[in-house]
């Protein structure tokens, strides 16, 4: 990312909304945005060696593994706005684990670049999937979009529910249920998943 061009692209827009991009609390905006952009975008500067970083571990254990209530923060790539929420990971191990801090990291690696939330849900399974070679793995993210409740009144309290299931999350219903229900303990929102893909709202590329 080209910072001093970045820079000139937020003065340029703050220009264009009849805003005067030299009055004090405007001056170093385009080099504050520019420095949140770096970072909100720096998904892009890792990869998935780097964050797993071998944290592979052979184990005689074959339970559902599940990690509840990651948070997340990311940005959809339709309006450069955040969305938010809750990422819940669970896999059926086929004789290797993967550190529990790691699954965090590789939520956040692919949520701090631009997405749609359906993208990001599928990349974590996938990932999941490929260094784990697991039974099974669910990824369900709930989230609030900024892009969503900003712009619509009637619009304000929607979230989007997706999730992605595969191996034995997908074929079997009962493995798919054991996770579903085991985060469906917390109350809330979550009595309200289905074990089908739902996108409740979502983002369907509206202007
Ligand atoms: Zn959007």
């Amino acid at each position: 990312m080209n910072d001093q061009r970045v820079r000139e692209a937020v003065e340029v827009m703050l220009s264009e909304i009849e805003e005067d991009p030299t009055r004090e609390g405007l001056a170093r905006t385009p080099t504050r945005v520019a420095k949140a952009m770096r970072f909100l975008t720096s998904g892009y500067d890792t990869d998935i060696e780097t964050v797993v970083n071998d944290a592979i571990f052979t184990v005689d254990y074959s339970e559902m593994v599940i990690l509840k209530d990651i948070d997340f923060y990311s940005m959809c790539e339709h309006h450069l706005l955040p969305f938010f929420g809750k990422c819940h990971v669970a896999y059926l191990p086929r004789g290797r684990v993967i550190g529990l801090s790691k699954i965090p990291r590789l939520v956040e690696m692919f949520s701090r670049r631009l997405q749609v939330q359906e993208r990001l849900t599928n990349q974590i399974a996938e990932t999941l999937s490929e260094v784990l070679d697991p039974l099974g793995v669910g990824v369900v993210m709930e989230a609030t979009h900024l892009c969503m409740s900003m712009r619509g009144v009637e619009k304000q309290n929607s979230f989007a529910l997706t999730s992605a299931m595969l191996g034995g999350f997908r074929n079997d219903p009962r493995t798919r249920m054991e996770f579903l229900e085991l985060l469906t303990l917390r109350g809330g929102a979550r009595t309200r998943m289905s074990p089908a893909v739902s996108v409740v709202g979502g983002d369907a590329g509206g202007e």
